[in-house]
């Protein structure tokens, strides 16, 4: 089968594997629909290995994707062939001490589908039963594969303890932090502002329902931000775009006893105006990726039944043998902004 896999940094082919074996047990093999390119998998094309364990000499990427179920394994019930359904890519061991409290997310010995286990850009891929879940009606097989990175915003909000009524702002305007936008508009965020550059991705912010869109770089940005929270900041803000200065920013920008949520990927140790943090009494709180029967799975049902509308962020489609051309480099090359790039090996 075909399969764009990762050798090194700046080396990712598309090339024939053998075919996959047989689902083992308690497994189910999936017929990919479509995979998107991540920021993640973008790391690991322009200065990986990072998350690819260097023991591995390649793997197929791919971890946010769609497609029917074509054979079960042994003790596998829930799920037959013909089901449609997209999987959760972090894959826990449920034997240590945090899988055992429920805390998969945080798990020791914790691997990632197209990361550290062969991913779904590739025509085929078996993944553990649980960790699927099946698409239901009002679901695009293509949006669907949006679900995996939007359940990570929707944890951030949820470790933010987002109340009704509070304004959350999110700093940090890639797809993940637009679709916090759109997420905290769904817990009850009574004020929305999207902190970010770029035309395309501030006006998608405005799509997706940020009652205002900033860009830190306008001279009168802390002003606006003042007049738009009362001169306190706000009650919430998500990191996204991991760089010292957004950290920073985002320490500043959240109120006295407010709560400043950590999601971006910091290439590098970053320090914080910790005095700020103590005088102010602020919190911060790191949130990273998400639990598949939680947030997840909260995900696709709120996907399917409209209430996470989340199609602005496909901004192209493209097959499997293109994903090098006019996935990777393009990406990687253009000055153009490409939210979600979604591949299909059909
Ligand atoms: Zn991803
Ligand atoms: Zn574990």
């Amino acid at each position: 089968m075909r399969a764009a896999r990762f050798h090194g940094a700046g080396d990712i082919r598309v090339e024939d594997i053998p075919d996959l074996p047989a689902p083992g047990s308690g497994e189910v093999q999936v017929k990919v629909e479509w995979c998107g390119i991540c920021g993640t998998d973008m790391h690991e094309y322009s200065e990986g290995p990072i998350l690819v364990p260097p023991a591995l000499a390649s793997v197929t990427l791919g971890h946010e994707f769609s497609g029917q179920i074509v054979a079960t394994g042994d003790e596998v019930s829930s799920l037959t062939a013909g089901d449609w359904v997209t999987a959760s890519s972090l894959l826990h061991c449920g034997a240590c001490f945090h899988c055992l409290r429920h805390q998969p997310s945080v798990c020791s010995n914790l691997s990632i589908l197209g990361l550290s286990r062969d991913g779904a850009l590739a025509e085929y891929l078996n993944v553990p039963a649980w960790a699927c879940v099946r698409i239901p009606e009002g679901l695009s097989p293509e949006e669907a594969a949006l679900a995996e990175p939007a359940a990570g915003a929707v944890r951030a909000l949820r470790k933010g303890r987002v109340q009704v009524g509070e304004t959350v702002a999110v700093v940090g305007l890639g797809a993940i932090g637009l679709m916090a936008v759109r997420a905290a508009r769904l817990v009850g965020a009574a004020r929305v502002i999207a902190v970010g550059r770029g035309d395309f991705r501030k006006e998608t912010a405005g799509l997706l329902g940020a009652d205002a869109v900033l860009d830190p770089g306008d001279p009168s940005f802390l002003e606006r931000f003042a007049a738009l929270t009362d001169g306190r900041g706000a009650d919430v803000v998500v990191e996204l775009a991991g760089s010292h200065d957004s950290l920073e920013l985002a320490c500043e920008l959240t109120c006295n006893q407010g709560r400043t949520v950590l999601m971006g990927v910091f290439g590098r140790p970053v320090s914080v105006n910790a005095t700020r943090i103590v005088t102010g009494e602020k919190e911060l709180i790191g949130s990273c990726g998400f639990i598949y029967d939680e947030e997840f799975a909260a995900t696709v049902n709120m996907m399917a039944d409209g209430r996470l509308q989340l199609a602005p962020l496909i901004t192209s489609r493209i097959k499997l043998d293109e994903v090098i051309e006019l996935g990777f480099r393009r990406i990687h090359e253009d000055k153009r902004p490409h939210l979600r790039v979604l591949v299909s090996p059909r």
